[in-house]
């Protein structure tokens, strides 16, 4: 067993504690927080040892009833593998324990590539990862991107892609995120950051990205065109994207043209916390022009996309399994993503 803390349980960390418990080869050995709070009443629930960053804090959790099991000091020395889910911009100041340990860690979208040195999307670059000490999973949209588009440049060549990402303003959590009646650009220049992140993956790629944020919590959209070096048709790409069990596809029969209907989908079809994995893609905006130059529309879930990929890395970083499709298919069946 692959034996994975989780430093940062919030968000994404909550998400990944759990999908980690529900995989055949791996368990939680412990979960860090820095206050007591709702979560840290979860992982208490949950039965994870919880760990905190400072222990001057632990008479807080005492006195809420919240067990701490030690330091997050103390964690990392029981992981074979951390996975750093702290907000962003905090992560990069955690290597220097992992260092300081020889603990493989990983980290997520909000720290910058240098991290980690190397940037993860399993059906893009599994096998490079498979056992390096350090990885960074790409972030909720540019994970979006590199899915679709690896597949579509795997099998057509892409010339040129050009996306816009509509961005949920904060997670359903967020209180203190906006905007609250606004559209704003962010960043107003292009292009945004989202390109050159596709590109610590899939260097290549040429890709010129733009991005608004607006007043939703629930999940961003994505335009995208892909300008293709060989002719493709609407049926081949939807093919394609019926054969890759992270991208789904949105059937016009659902009556589905958002994601709030996207959203309660999921929710009754009674996923962990109404989570999407996979891309959200709408059947009916596919469309393939001039024979080379294809459109269509994607919902992501940022809360949801990158957790089934910091699982493969997991496993491909703890070396074992040397295949993606291995991995992926292991990971899916075990959070319920099925087809
Ligand atoms: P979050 O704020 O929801 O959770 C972070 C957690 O880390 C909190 O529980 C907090 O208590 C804990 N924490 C803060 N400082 C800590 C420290 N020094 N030591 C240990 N724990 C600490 O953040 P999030 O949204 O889950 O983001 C985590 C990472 O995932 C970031 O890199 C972010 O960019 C990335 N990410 C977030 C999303 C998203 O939509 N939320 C999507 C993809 C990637």
């Amino acid at each position: 067993m692959i034996k994975v803390a989780v430093n940062g349980y919030g968000t994404i960390g909550k998400r990944v504690a759990d999908a980690v418990s529900a995989q055949p080869d791996m368990e939680i050995i412990g979960v860090s927080k820095t206050k007591p709070g709702a979560e840290a009443f979860v992982a208490k629930e949950r039965g994870y040892p919880l760990y905190i960053a400072d222990l001057s804090k632990k008479e807080a959790f005492d006195k809420a009833g919240i067990p701490v099991a030690g330091s997050v000091e103390e964690m990392i020395q029981k992981a074979d593998i951390v996975v750093d889910a702290t907000p962003g911009g905090v992560g990069v100041g955690n290597k220097a324990l992992y260092e300081k340990y020889g603990k493989k860690a990983i980290w997520e979208g909000g720290e910058d590539h240098e991290v980690a040195g190397f940037s993860f999307n399993a059906s893009c670059n599994y096998t490079d990862a498979i056992g390096r000490q350090y990885a960074r999973v790409v972030s909720c949209n540019t994970t979006g991107l590199c899915r679709i588009i690896n597949l579509i440049d795997s099998a057509f060549g892409v010339k040129k892609v050009r996306a816009t990402m509509v961005r949920r303003g904060g997670d359903p959590g967020d209180i203190k995120r906006g905007p609250i009646d606004a559209i704003v650009l962010n960043p107003v220049t292009i292009p945004s950051h989202h390109g050159p992140d596709v590109q610590s993956v899939l260097p290549h790629i040429n890709i010129v990205t733009s991005a608004m944020i607006v007043p939703t919590t629930l999940m961003h959209m994505h335009f995208l065109n892909m300008e293709l070096k060989n002719p493709a048709t609407k049926e081949q790409v939807i093919e394609l994207i019926k054969a890759h069990s992270r991208l789904g596809l949105i059937e016009k029969s659902t009556g589905i043209t958002s994601t709030a209907q996207l959203k309660e989908y999921t929710s009754d079809l009674l996923r962990p916390r109404g989570d999407l994995w996979e891309n959200g893609i709408f059947k009916d905006s596919i469309s393939v022009l001039d024979g080379t130059d294809l459109y269509l529309f994607q919902a992501i879930h940022q809360e949801a996309d990158v957790v089934v990929e910091t699982v493969d890395c997991i496993r491909a970083m703890a070396g074992d399994v040397k295949s993606a499709a291995e991995s992926i298919a292991i990971t899916n069946k075990a959070v319920g993503l099925t087809a």
